[in-house]
């Protein structure tokens, strides 16, 4: 051992003896700055804890007036202490009494001390008192002094946690009202309005126990959470799910080096040997870390800071245990769930009784969990400024799931607004309500077929909510998704059996498994991929590993015995693919045949149009199949080179586009010549502007979310076909990089409701 870590480990000695013994919690805390005075050689040490919300009172001093002790308070934000207490930064200062925010208070008698430094205690990263310490002289103190002075504050944070100090009621009470009104705006992912608390879906984790002297057990044990950390990380970016992706994959590459870099290690090691847990030595060196970076003027810095933040809780989490999101926990009955991202199988794991919004600072919204939160009707809102991490759980919050905004303990006039909001909202579900039986006809009497996207039970009951008259498109893979193991012919055969039979009659079509990109299946292990949008997923899966293609066309086809069957296949990039797939198919139909198995009445076998090398061999297609369904999410993210996923490229190209609908009506022209039912089943058609322009350039069939059914409707109602095709066509000459203006206006002049 070093000598310089004698002497952190003898004041860890005793700040365990003082921490471990029986005297009631103020008799510790003046213990401890006792303690800190000696053994530091200060004049002061003095301990001021959060009270109420945002006063900060003295608590115990070792040279001050002890008549000051509970009634020198300051506001958060007032003084030096009050500076610390507010950006969470430590100061080390040789002459405190020039720096502008210093504030003398007479009780203390502090007016002799020229040298002061003061840390913050935290408590799960939130600012819960200021550790100081004060010298006559004019002096700077040493860093080992600051990391000194830092551990033992860090070690103070258990006084507060027990709640002998204060009471815990009193400190949540008040990280609820120190807060200002905290008002984020986002995109909206999935429409709707709720009210709830807040739950990290990686929650931070509370650190009961600092001390230990058992460094040789500590470090194995950081030894064990780095290897799972490793492997976390690694599993992470080898997935194929959307933090693979921009953006994420940098925050992912710093974590690697980070999660990598022997510094850290070494740091957080040497922390362990002054006496400290495991865990409070990578908490300890994140204190560090933190207070270091916090007064950089580096911007790159400070914007990792919150991703190295949550690189340590990762760690802590994996020391305590601890590594599982908040769906493996008991949930308030009106969560509002908390995330950076988060996949679609991760969404589907929580309780969806309890599960009120979600509110992501990352997404992009034709990622699958915007998708899997609008068929479940979750309102989310998604890429929202930095800061949302930071929030508290527990706190109030509403999610306006229609404007884009979030607020953090919302205060009265807020609540009234947002209440306004739900009641004019209830208004125009009724309306559509009152909508259901009528059909989606425009004012020249054009009839438009409006089915829905699927992928769970209550997608069907959502189709016969809405009035839909059919699904158009279901998602078989959501149940893979949440399955564990690959789910085998009889599960299968009986879930698309009971949505069938929920459909009653009305038309299902089924898409057959479309794995890989942003949807990951925890049974199918997969190399990372560079590009896993354009990798292998979907049909290629299907055709490299036919067996579970086989099973789950076995399984539609019992399924659908006595009906008609209705299968397509994701991501067919050529003909010969299609042709593939299908011949996978009959060899089905002919076993189930030979082994005299009943039958479906009939079978239609389609394709989904989702990459633009397809639209180049439609001459060719379209005699093979029975339908073709349009999957703009991917068709444009391949036509625009631009990922779905990168929340950096969410609004830079749009649909509504001379090029791209100049394409989709190429599509709608080639279908009409060969009389072959076309369908588009992508997120545009789901907004009542996109679905103008999709009518517009000739679409008579638009699979949506349940929940556009009403809007869409209401907008086809209101529409005169004849004049918005004449419109729209002529704009397809226009060299705009977007015409979305074009058809607002249009809509706006013709009272079409959007
Ligand atoms: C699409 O790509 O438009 C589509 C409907 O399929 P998914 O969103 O499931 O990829
Ligand atoms: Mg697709």
């Amino acid at each position: 051992m070093t000598p310089r870590q004698n002497a952190p480990r003898r004041l860890m000695r005793e700040l365990h003896e003082i921490m471990a013994s029986a005297d009631k919690a103020e008799v510790r805390l003046n213990r401890v700055v006792h303690l800190v005075a000696s053994n530091m050689v200060v004049e002061v040490c003095s301990a001021y804890f959060i009270r109420g919300g945002d006063v900060l009172e003295l608590f115990a001093t070792e040279g001050l007036k002890l008549e000051a002790v509970h009634n020198t308070r300051l506001q958060v934000g007032e003084g030096l202490v009050g500076l610390v207490a507010s950006t969470g930064a430590s100061l080390n200062l040789s002459n405190a009494q020039e720096h502008p925010k210093f504030v003398y208070r007479p009780e203390t008698g502090e007016e002799s001390y020229k040298s002061m430094m003061a840390v913050p205690i935290l408590r799960t990263g939130k600012v819960v008192g200021v550790l100081v310490v004060q010298n006559q002289a004019s002096r700077h103190y040493l860093e080992e002094e600051e990391e000194a002075l830092q551990t033992v504050a860090m070690v103070l944070a258990e006084l507060v946690v027990s709640g002998d100090l204060i009471t815990t009621q009193e400190h949540s009470d008040g990280d609820i009202d120190r807060g200002a009104v905290i008002r984020f705006v986002g995109t909206v992912f999935a429409e709707g309005l709720a009210e709830g608390v807040a739950v990290m879906h990686e929650p931070r984790v509370e650190i009961i126990q600092h001390l230990s002297e058992d460094y040789d057990y500590q470090l194995e044990r950081l030894g064990k959470a780095f290897e799972k950390l490793l492997v976390q990380i690694d599993e992470i970016m080898s997935a194929e799910d959307i933090l693979h992706h921009g953006e994420h994959r940098e925050i992912l590459d710093v974590y690697k080096l980070f999660a990598l870099d022997k510094g850290w290690r070494v740091k957080i090691e040497s922390a362990i040997e002054t006496g400290l847990t495991a865990e409070a030595a990578v908490q300890k060196i994140q204190i560090e870390n933190r207070s270091k970076m916090i007064k950089t003027e580096d911007p790159y810095f400070k914007e990792r800071l919150s991703d190295l933040d949550d690189l340590a809780n990762r760690l802590i989490r994996h020391l305590m245990g601890k590594s599982g999101t908040a769906a493996s926990k008991e949930l308030p009955q009106n969560a509002v769930v908390i995330a950076r991202n988060m996949g679609p199988a991760e969404l589907l794991e929580y309780d969806r009784e309890k599960l009120k919004a979600v509110v992501l600072q990352e997404g992009s919204q034709t990622s699958h969990v915007s998708i899997v939160a609008r068929a479940l009707g979750i309102p989310m809102i998604g890429q929202l400024e930095a800061g949302l991490l930071d929030i508290d759980d527990g706190v109030q919050i509403i999610v306006h799931g229609l404007d884009g905004e979030v607020y953090i303990a919302p205060p009265p006039e807020i609540l009234e607004t947002y209440r306004d909001a739900i009641a004019s909202r209830e208004k125009m579900l009724a309306r559509y309500d009152g909508m259901i039986d009528k059909p989606a006809i425009t004012k020249d009497h054009v009839k438009i077929e409006l089915v829905v996207n699927g992928g769970l039970a209550m997608d069907i009951e959502g189709m016969h909510r809405t009035g839909a008259s059919g699904v158009g498109l279901f998602r078989t893979e959501f149940q893979f998704m949440i399955s564990k193991t690959l789910p085998r012919v009889r599960p299968q055969v009986k879930f698309y059996k009971s949505i069938i039979d929920a459909a009653s009659e009305k038309p299902v079509t089924f898409r057959t498994l479309d794995i890989g990109g942003d949807k990951e299946v925890s049974f199918l292990k997969r190399d990372s991929e560079e590009n896993p949008a354009i990798g292998w997923r979907a049909i290629r899966i299907g055709l490299d590993r036919p067996g579970l293609l086989r099973y789950q066309l076995r399984a539609l086809i019992t399924a659908a015995a006595g009906m008609t069957l209705s299968v397509m296949f994701p991501m067919i990039t050529t003909v010969d693919e299609f042709m593939r797939a299908k011949g996978i198919l009959e060899k089905e139909l002919n076993r189930h045949q030979r082994n005299n198995r009943p039958m479906p009445i009939d079978i239609k076998v389609g394709t989904m149009l989702e990459v633009p090398s397809l639209v180049w061999q439609l001459d060719e297609l379209l005699p093979l199949v029975d339908f073709i369904s349009v999957g703009s999410n991917d068709l444009m993210q391949f036509f625009y080179a631009s990922d779905r996923e990168n929340p950096k490229l969410n609004n830079r190209y749009d649909t509504l586009s001379p090029p791209s609908l100049k394409m989709l009506r190429f599509i709608v022209n080639k279908c009409s010549e060969k009389n072959v039912p076309l369908t588009l089943c992508g997120e545009i058609a789901g907004s009542t502007i996109g679905a103008l322009a999709l009518l517009a350039i000739g679409f008579r069939r638009l699979s949506i979310a349940p929940a556009a059914i009403g809007p869409v409707k209401m907008m086809i109602r209101s529409l005169n076909l004849g004049d918005t095709e004449r419109f729209g066509n002529e704009l397809l000459s226009l060299s705009n990089q977007s015409i979305r203006s074009n058809f607002e206006a249009f809509a706006r002049e013709n009272d079409v409701i959007i």
